[in-house]
């Protein structure tokens, strides 16, 4: 499998999340990154901010955990730790 798609389900599941929230927008995104992951940490970006691009994900700032456990059970897995949503409801103007 090309990680296109594997990008690709992890901004569809944060951009699912968001529309179900009726978030505004996705202002962060955590992931982790195991060592044997078949993409590297520049490559995950230029897909993820592809893949972002048209829907409330874009323009997230991506955090990336890199691991370099060998033995880790996720080591060849991308995983979506947390992401935070921007509400309506959430809005000050001071
Ligand atoms: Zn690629």
């Amino acid at each position: 499998m090309h990680e296109t798609g594997l990008v690709r389900d992890l901004v569809q599941k944060v951009a699912h999340a968001a529309q179900e929230a009726r978030a505004e927008s996705v202002s962060d995104v955590h992931v982790w990154m195991g060592v044997l992951a078949p993409i590297s940490e520049a490559h995950f970006r230029e897909h993820f901010e592809e893949e972002a691009r048209g829907t409330p994900v874009a323009g997230a700032v991506l955090h990336v955990e890199s691991s370099d456990d060998i033995q880790n059970e996720n080591a060849q897995h991308v995983m979506l730790k947390r992401f935070c949503l921007r509400l309506p409801d959430k809005k000050r103007h001071t």
